[in-house]
């Protein structure tokens, strides 16, 4: 879909700083989490889709949206007309949390599933994600549900507030080596397009008709910024 200089790109991981990755996992060892993966996709790239964190599937293999809700996810880039090769795909957190429950009928045994990041992990990973969109430099950031939305503007949005509509802000950042002294605002202005989170639907499949008007919206903004690019 893009002219991208090939020799000014790659595809993969983004290069992020092995003491800024150790730094994190330490601050989060005694936190229920397993696992650690870095993003993937195109870096340099125009498109950055930021995530909650990873399930499951993702910690075995290594790959974000590589579980169910990757699946659906793959539709969405079907509807805008790229692949996973046109972007950047990250999560907000990058180790899964889980939460372990007893199973029922067999207390000895665990059964563990996926939870939702708490407001202290997702700070945790924030130098990892800041890093991520300094190498990236989207002019895009699309993010999928509440977590990546509030990652990046705060609290005060919410997706069923904002959802298909583009945004140009200021995101929220932190200091690299002290994130617990929270979130500032960076001095770079960025559009942000809010998505719902791909598991959404799986959960609520009312909303299908509504995420397929946002990418419509998606595509028109990705068609309009790609022609300003064309006429620079
Ligand atoms: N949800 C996310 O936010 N990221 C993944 O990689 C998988 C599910």
């Amino acid at each position: 879909m893009f002219n991208y200089n090939e020799s000014d790109t790659h595809i993969g991981p983004a290069p992020l700083s092995p003491e800024l990755v150790h730094a994190c996992m330490e601050r989060v060892k005694d936190l229920r989490l397993e696992g650690f993966l870095t993003g993937f996709g195109r870096w340099p790239g125009r498109l950055m889709m930021v995530g909650e964190a990873p399930g499951a599937t993702e910690v075995q293999n290594g790959r974000p949206f590589s579980g169910q809700a990757g699946k659906v996810l793959d539709g969405y880039l079907e509807a805008l007309e790229i692949t996973r090769d046109d972007l950047y795909i990250t999560s907000s957190v990058r180790s899964r949390p889980y939460k372990d429950k007893p199973v029922k009928g067999n207390p000895d045994r665990l059964s563990r599933s996926n939870r939702t990041p708490t407001r202290a992990e997702v700070l945790a990973f924030a130098p990892i994600l800041d890093q991520e969109i300094a190498i990236v430099q989207p002019e895009i950031l699309i993010t999928l549900g509440n977590i990546g939305l509030q990652r990046l503007l705060g609290d005060g949005y919410t997706i069923t507030a904002v959802h298909g509509q583009p945004i140009y802000s200021k995101i929220q950042q932190v200091d690299r080596d002290y994130p617990e002294k929270g979130y500032y605002w960076s001095d770079q202005e960025y559009c942000i397009f809010p998505m719902y989170h791909p598991a959404a639907v799986l959960y609520n499949r009312s909303l299908t008709d509504v995420i397929a008007d946002d990418l419509k919206q998606l595509r028109e903004l990705i068609g309009q910024k790609s022609q300003i690019v064309e006429h620079k």
